[in-house]
């Protein structure tokens, strides 16, 4: 009797075993049809074995083995496994969302590897000149103009049809097909299209160590501030990898703002196929590109954390740009950090790891600190010398419009000069919130405890947490009075001032509602790398990754909304977002200036940062974290719920606190609380904080909590489990 053991789509801790005569180990990672409550469904298998506990009466068999999809290789299922283990979630979902939609759902091209190319009369061929009714076949044309060559499976899976309307293609002479081997070998490292720059000697040194790294596991930290060129370590690592016949990984925070990080390493590189992964894809698009590199023809992966799971046969190197940043951890469902992910990886792999950051986050700082991880730093700006930060004391100034009159001055300065400002602010929309000057009555979202966000231009409230919209009340919904005020300022608001101030200035508002529609973000940037704009205003949209070379003055309002804060991050993540504004300016030969307003300019981050000794800062910080008990010398996990009724969620919470204590003293257990932002799209939310300052200790405990939480039903509250929380 041979046994299948599968994993399914289903939230519960365990696998399904099933009848199964024809599989062997080969079979282990494969897809495969299984009956599944009255239906059949797409599941894995993870282990082959002789007996089953399920009574026999009771096992069904498989329905079949999906032999032609692409299988799971041992290296995957082991970090999967590993990421369901450490975050404590099902194997099942954390397997079926680690792999791109098409294919858990089965759903993708049963033929040969193909590939298809226009031919010159398909070329030729508008995609207006084809009737409008025909979707399908406008969509497929779309796809092949797009791009040199497409994957027939890929698009054979665009709609019911598509197979059919490739054949028309291929019969009317539009298409070319191309048999593509699996295995396409990369290309010979000689052939560069975007020739390397000399590095500097601490880049080179740098490389170096990591070159010298290249078959083992060994986490490095690349520590270099903003214009130091770590990007060009980056290729340079790269390019050993690929000449050594591996493929490189790469993990950034967020794709869609950074394009030039993909242009960079695609230049360089234009013979070894680069693939993205990012939640912007189409699904098609999704599994074409984790085809290509799970069959090893592209050799670099470039994605946001979702790529952490990335199928990749030769993985070689990973890297990991902007490590602090927060948005590599998932903040659902299987609350992985791809960060942390991504060196069990490169450990399961024994291969090098690189954390790239100008502030790296305190955990992994802590391990350069402490000589788990090897600190690489580049101490020198390429380009140009470091902008000078001051603080402008707002303190005792009214500023109706939010920006004093020093920060003006030198605006105008700069305009006369022709040399760009930027004014950032970390909050779009016109106001955070209207208020009432007769009752004091603030805009609340009645679906979440938060402010609704005054939209001028459009006449809307909105809650920037839930997405609820109203219009703008004519009277106070509280006392009737029409005295209501926008409170506060937002990047609208700021424009609009700049406006007044500057009447011929050009001026771009850059934030989440100005680049909504796809194409506007590039436009913009060439619009300010064509020296199209003077003033920029904008939120962190601007912060990230951006070359602005004609930028001279960086002016920062509103940061200490960011200073006092609950969270013990709050400072460090402050920081990082201030370093990367002020990176912005001074790139080229102008040199560049960052005023920062503050109400506190001796506050010790405002002092850090006018240092900029990231180092010394971090040193404070720890020895902070140190004292207070916080991570990275303790490790926590928070137990959240949610329910309509806060009572319900805490009431939850102490019934799970008393069934942690019934099971271990070695961990620390507090009371539950209400989240920080208790209420959220009409759920009422409340958490558990559980921590130990040993890591194993915690899992142990984590282990059979999980166990109990999981073996009884509550109906009235969700909960699930956060390793390592970044959010509270
Ligand atoms: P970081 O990512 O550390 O902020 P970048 O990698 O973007 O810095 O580098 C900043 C700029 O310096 C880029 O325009 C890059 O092309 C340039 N650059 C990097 N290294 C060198 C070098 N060795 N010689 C000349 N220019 C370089
Ligand atoms: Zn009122
Ligand atoms: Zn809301």
């Amino acid at each position: 009797m041979k046994i299948a053991r599968v994993a399914i789509d289903v939230p519960l801790n365990r696998l399904f075993d099933y009848y199964a005569d024809d599989v062997d180990a080969d079979d282990i990672g494969r897809l495969v049809e299984v009956p599944f409550r009255s239906k059949t469904t797409i599941g894995v298998i993870v282990d082959i074995s002789q007996q089953s506990d399920v009574p026999r009466a009771r096992l069904k068999s498989i329905v079949r083995v999906l032999r032609d999809a692409p299988a799971l290789t041992s290296a995957d299922l082991h970090l999967m496994k590993f990421a369901a283990e450490y975050y404590h979630f099902a194997l099942g979902p954390t397997i079926m969302g680690a792999i791109p939609a098409l294919l858990r759902r089965g759903a993708f091209f049963n033929s040969e590897r193909v590939a298809f190319s226009l031919s010159a009369a398909g070329a030729a061929i508008a995609i207006e000149d084809l009737p409008s009714r025909a979707s399908v076949q406008r969509r497929l044309l779309g796809l092949l103009r797009a791009s040199d060559c497409v994957d027939g499976e890929a698009m054979g899976n665009i709609a019911p049809t598509a197979r059919l309307v490739l054949k028309e293609f291929e019969r009317r002479g539009w298409i070319n097909s191309v048999r593509r081997s699996p295995q396409a070998p990369h290309a010979p490292c000689d052939q560069r299209a975007a020739p390397a720059v000399v590095l500097t000697a601490e880049q080179s040194a740098a490389a170096a160590t990591i070159r010298g790294a290249l078959h083992r596991f060994a986490p490095f930290i690349l520590f270099g501030v903003t214009g130091s060129g770590k990007t060009e370590v980056y290729l340079n690592i790269i390019d050993s990898a690929l000449c050594a016949g591996r493929q490189t990984l790469i993990l950034v925070p967020e794709i869609a703002l950074t394009p030039q990080l993909e242009n960079t390493v695609r230049n360089r590189f234009p013979d070894a196929r680069l693939v993205t992964l990012h939640s912007a894809l189409n699904e098609t698009e999704r599994f074409a590109n984790w085809r290509a590199a799970h069959c090893g023809e592209a050799r670099i992966v470039l994605g946001t954390r979702l790529a952490a799971f990335a199928s990749m046969p030769d993985l070689g190197l990973i890297i990991v740009d902007e490590e602090h940043d927060a948005s590599f951890k998932q903040s659902d469902g299987l609350r992985y950090s791809a960060r942390d992910l991504a060196v069990v990886r490169a450990r399961q792999h024994h291969i090098p790891i690189v954390l790239g950051s100008a502030t790296p986050s305190l955990e992994t700082y802590y391990n350069a600190i402490s000589g788990r991880y090897q600190l690489l730093t580049l101490r020198q700006r390429i380009n140009g010398s470091f902008p000078h930060i001051d603080c402008i004391n707002t303190r005792d100034e009214r500023l109706p419009d939010g920006l004093s009159p020093r920060l003006l001055g030198k605006m105008a300065l700069c305009l006369e000069r022709g040399e760009q400002s930027l004014i950032f602010i970390n909050r779009r929309g016109f106001a955070p919130v209207v208020l009432c000057r007769a009752c004091g009555w603030l805009s609340g979202c009645h679906r979440c405890s938060a402010h609704l966000v005054l939209h001028q231009a459009e006449r809307r409230m909105r809650c920037h947490h839930c997405g609820h919209e109203s219009p703008i009340p004519a009277a106070c919904p509280h006392c009737g009075a029409q005295e209501l005020g926008p409170l506060g300022q937002g990047t609208q608001r700021i424009e609009a001032a700049l406006r007044e101030h500057f009447p011929g200035a050009r001026i771009l508002r850059i934030d989440r509602d100005s680049t909504r529609r796809k194409p506007a973000w590039p436009a913009m940037r060439r619009e300010i790398e064509n020296r199209a704009v003077d003033i920029l205003v904008g939120t962190q949209i601007l912060a990230k990754g951006h070359d602005f070379p004609h930028l001279s003055l960086v002016g920062i309002v509103n940061a200490d909304s960011l200073l006092y804060n609950s969270d013990v991050r709050a400072s460090e993540r402050l920081y990082a977002l201030l370093t990367q504004v002020a990176g912005r300016a001074g790139r080229a030969q102008t040199a560049g200036e960052v005023l920062i307003q503050t109400d506190f300019p001796n506050h010790p981050l405002y002092r850090a940062l006018k240092e900029q000794d990231f180092a010394e800062y971090a040193r404070t910080l720890l020895e902070e974290r140190r004292q207070g008990g916080f991570p990275p010398y303790v490790h926590q996990a928070l137990l959240r719920a949610e329910a309509t009724k806060l009572d319900t969620a805490l009431a939850y919470l102490v019934r799970a606190a008393r069934i942690g204590r019934d099971l271990s003293t070695h961990v620390t257990i507090y009371d539950p609380v209400p989240a920080a932002m208790p209420r959220l799209a009409g759920r009422e939310r409340a958490q558990l904080l559980v921590q130990s300052r040993s890591r194993t200790r915690l899992q142990a405990f984590l282990k059979g909590w999980n166990a109990r939480l999981s073996s009884k039903a509550w109906r009235r509250a969700r909960w699930s489990l956060d390793v390592d929380p970044l959010e509270f």
